[in-house]
């Protein structure tokens, strides 16, 4: 069975109405990175992190998948699929996709404060100053903030390196280390790119399909089933 290796960023989540990072100014939902996504924010204001990542969660547990999320489950009939996702939303799996690599995380877990391997299911969109995890330290949300380590990095790049095909959606590859794990995906395997606004990309030998999520990526997975 082949492999395909679909690397995807929030701009696939767009259409489900979770905004993206980037297409606002450097914002994100209003804010800026280092006042609610570093280490620093939270040693500054947890309150203010902690709500941040509550009303994601809450925005996230309202979407639904879209077409494109439901396309590339659909590969899995005919692939060996692994899903690399930067995205914290769980849209994927609810989308029917069954091997997703959650490189930031996803935000429907709490993490603790003090370990970052100790991680729990979160019950609805809410998680609260005083709940503690087993250590005793404050529960935070189980994403990945900018400065610290990706520990799902080395095992990504593993699976970019077996890809038989290649496919990225819906990123500004404007984040390190995710963006550079294009840089792992051998030359001679085909490589496709869906994205309205293509950023650029070191890599040419991309197949450029500028176009929304929605509309590029069930094309282009009914394509590779015919294949
Ligand atoms: P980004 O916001 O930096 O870039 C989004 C990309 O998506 C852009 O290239 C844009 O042109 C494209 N895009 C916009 N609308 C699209 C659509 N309808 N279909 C396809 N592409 C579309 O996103 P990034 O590269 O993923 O980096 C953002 C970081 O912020 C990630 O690390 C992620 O953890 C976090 N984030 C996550 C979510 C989420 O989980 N849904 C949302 C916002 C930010």
């Amino acid at each position: 069975m082949k492999k395909i290796v679909v690397l995807t960023g929030a701009g696939i989540s767009a259409e489900s109405g979770l905004k993206t990072f980037r297409d606002s100014d450097g914002l994100w939902e209003g804010y800026n990175i280092e006042e609610v996504a570093t280490p620093e924010a939270w040693r500054r204001n947890p309150e203010l992190v902690q709500e941040f990542y509550n009303m994601r969660r809450k925005s996230v547990l309202e979407a639904s998948p879209n077409a494109a999320h439901y396309a590339l489950a659909e590969l899995e009939k005919k692939y060996d699929v692994t899903i690399i996702t930067q995205n914290i939303d769980d849209l994927h799996e609810r989308g029917g996709s069954d091997n997703v690599i959650h490189l930031h995380g996803i935000i429907t877990r709490s993490q603790s404060s003090k370990n970052p391997n100790i991680t729990y299911p979160i019950e609805g969109w809410e998680l609260k100053m005083g709940e503690k995890c087993e250590l005793g330290s404050q529960l935070r949300a189980h994403v990945v903030w900018f400065g610290e380590a990706v520990p799902m990095i080395e095992e990504a790049a593993r699976v970019c390196g077996q890809a038989d095909i290649f496919i990225l959606v819906g990123s500004s590859l404007a984040v390190y280390p995710a963006a550079g794990l294009i840089h792992y995906v051998p030359y001679d395997v085909p490589k496709y790119i869906i994205d309205p606004n293509i950023p650029y990309i070191s890599s040419d030998d991309f197949i450029r399909i500028e176009a929304k999520a929605t509309a590029g990526v069930p094309p282009l997975v009914a394509k590779l089933l015919k294949e």
